[in-house]
């Protein structure tokens, strides 16, 4: 039976952002958020994680590697566009390294960077909204 998805555990890659997201998401981690007691981890390795959580505009060098990872993150699994860079509306979008962001993004916490409170809310609200199968929540 589908159950409502109470956890995420998110595999994070850095594609190129100017680090302004990345203090962002530390903050998620840290005492005021506390991101854990809603559930929300950021793990180590793609093996463990059914998520992913990207900023930056993926650069040429990391648009291979963010596939690796993708591929790597087994099912059912979610793609997160943290950032304006990464959702491909950001300062870096027409830079000439650039892919412009992400094209498939099921999850999309704007801002530049994100505010940590926007991005909580985000993802706590996706997760009530969505049931868990043992096949696929997101295509
Ligand atoms: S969205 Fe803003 S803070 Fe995040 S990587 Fe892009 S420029 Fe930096």
């Amino acid at each position: 039976m589908a159950k409502t998805i109470r956890s995420l555990q998110i595999r994070h890659v850095d594609a190129g952002s100017c680090n302004g997201c990345e203090q962002e998401l530390t903050a998620l981690t840290g005492r005021d958020y506390d991101i854990q007691s809603h559930g929300i981890d950021i793990v180590a390795s793609p093996r463990h994680a059914d998520s992913l959580i990207v900023t930056g505009p993926v650069t040429d060098t990391m648009a291979l590697p963010l596939d690796r990872v993708w591929e790597t993150i087994p099912r059912p699994k979610v793609k997160i566009a943290f950032g304006n860079c990464a959702i491909g509306t950001g300062v870096f979008q027409r830079a000439y390294a650039s892919h412009g962001g992400l094209a498939d993004s099921d999850i999309e916490i704007p801002g530049c960077p994100p505010h940590p409170e926007t991005a909580l809310r985000l993802l706590c609200e996706w997760m009530t909204s969505h049931r868990r199968s043992h096949h696929t929540y997101i295509s």
